[in-house]
């Protein structure tokens, strides 16, 4: 089966007008898609319309499974896709708005050793529609339509590696800020990677006016290679030359992602090479403890600790913040939760 929210507006209109059936109903299609209405939710068109249009495609390709609300606030949702499999989703609740995290992939191939999405490796890509569903499903759930979204910020930091699944990933960007849609401003959505070069250098010339965050998480290559398999495949002086490169053609501030692990890359030795690394770049360094995963044994560095390798960081003229950990009593990291259900644990 075919998905319709894989379909941009003007696919939407030429499946109708194939169909025999009038213009308008392109757009009322349209808009009942963008609100998440499965067909029996749809009272302006006609019940053998939606009959037929169901023998070909299927409507929403995911419902929410099981929802965590934490102490903080964030709303952790597990979803069903319709082959069963599951994924999962945050809501982040800030004084702007509100973002959400989406996952890209069914697991991931990328086998970073503190991250809880690739412990199974990859199941499958999600189509641009299966990710558009996520922001769409969690948006109605928030009582919102797509012309008065509760949602206003998008992070693909959720289950994934984006770059690995490429073209769902940019028809997802596209479609997502919409004129004809939810229309959320490409400005307010980040892009993660662990640093795919080829597809950052690729990404930079689809004329996108998103964020483009790097999970770098060591300062040199022997660190990196220690926790991220990718990085013996691409060194990061190459992975740095393409985020430049991505700079140069979006004039988007750079954001880099470094999880702090405890006497693994914490040292003020570390963030010395850190800023060395970034001299000169329009960037910004998000600084995380890891979110510990039991599986993997890795420890997070202490709090005071993490303040004091942004103070180092601060000192050598590198813009830094620690960030709040979210949803930590929920399995706020990335695939956490489904690693739990996955082993039965919920
Ligand atoms: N594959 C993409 C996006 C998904 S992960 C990427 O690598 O960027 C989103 C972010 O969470 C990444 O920066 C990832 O490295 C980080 N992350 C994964 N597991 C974590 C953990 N246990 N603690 C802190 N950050 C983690």
């Amino acid at each position: 089966m075919l998905n319709l929210l894989d379909y941009s507006y003007n696919e939407i209109e030429k499946i109708i007008a194939e169909m025999g059936e009038k213009f308008f109903r392109a757009k009322q299609l349209y808009s009942a898609l963008q609100n998440y209405k499965k067909a029996d939710e749809i009272s302006n068109l006609s019940k053998s319309f939606l009959s037929e249009l169901s023998k070909t495609y299927t409507f929403c390709p995911l419902q929410i499974f099981k929802k965590f609300v934490g102490k903080d606030g964030t709303v952790k949702y597990l979803y069903k896709l319709d082959d069963g499999n599951l994924i999962e989703g945050v809501l982040m609740s800030y004084k702007y708005g509100n973002t959400i995290c989406v996952s890209t992939q069914v697991g991931c191939r990328m086998g970073c050793k503190f991250c809880a999405s690739t412990l199974n490796g990859l199941v499958r890509n999600l189509t641009a529609g299966e990710i558009l569903a996520q922001v769409l499903c969690v948006n109605k759930d928030l009582g919102g339509t797509y012309e008065n979204r509760k949602i206003t910020n998008i992070v693909l930091m959720g289950s994934g590696e984006p770059l690995d699944n490429y073209d769902n990933v940019v028809k997802f960007i596209r479609l997502v800020s919409s004129e004809k849609g939810i229309n959320i401003s490409q400005r307010n959505i980040s892009l993660s990677t662990c640093g795919l070069v080829d597809k950052i250098n690729k990404l930079a010339d689809e004329n996108l006016q998103i964020t483009l965050t790097i999970s770098l998480h060591a300062p040199n290559d022997d660190i990196r290679k220690q926790t991220m398999p990718i990085a013996n495949k691409y060194g990061i002086k190459e992975v740095i030359n393409a985020t430049k490169n991505y700079f140069n053609k979006t004039k988007r501030r750079i954001v880099f992602e470094y999880a702090l692990i405890s006497g693994v890359n914490d040292s003020f030795e570390c963030a010395e090479q850190l800023a060395y690394l970034v001299k000169g770049m329009s960037c910004h360094i998000n600084l995380i403890p890891l979110n510990e995963v039991k599986e993997r044994g890795l420890v997070g560095t202490t709090r005071k600790k993490a303040y004091a390798f942004m103070n180092k960081l601060a000192q050598l003229n590198v813009s830094a913040t620690v960030r709040r950990t979210m949803g930590e009593d929920i399995e706020g990291a990335c695939g956490q939760l489904r690693a739990k259900v996955l082993n039965n644990k919920i």
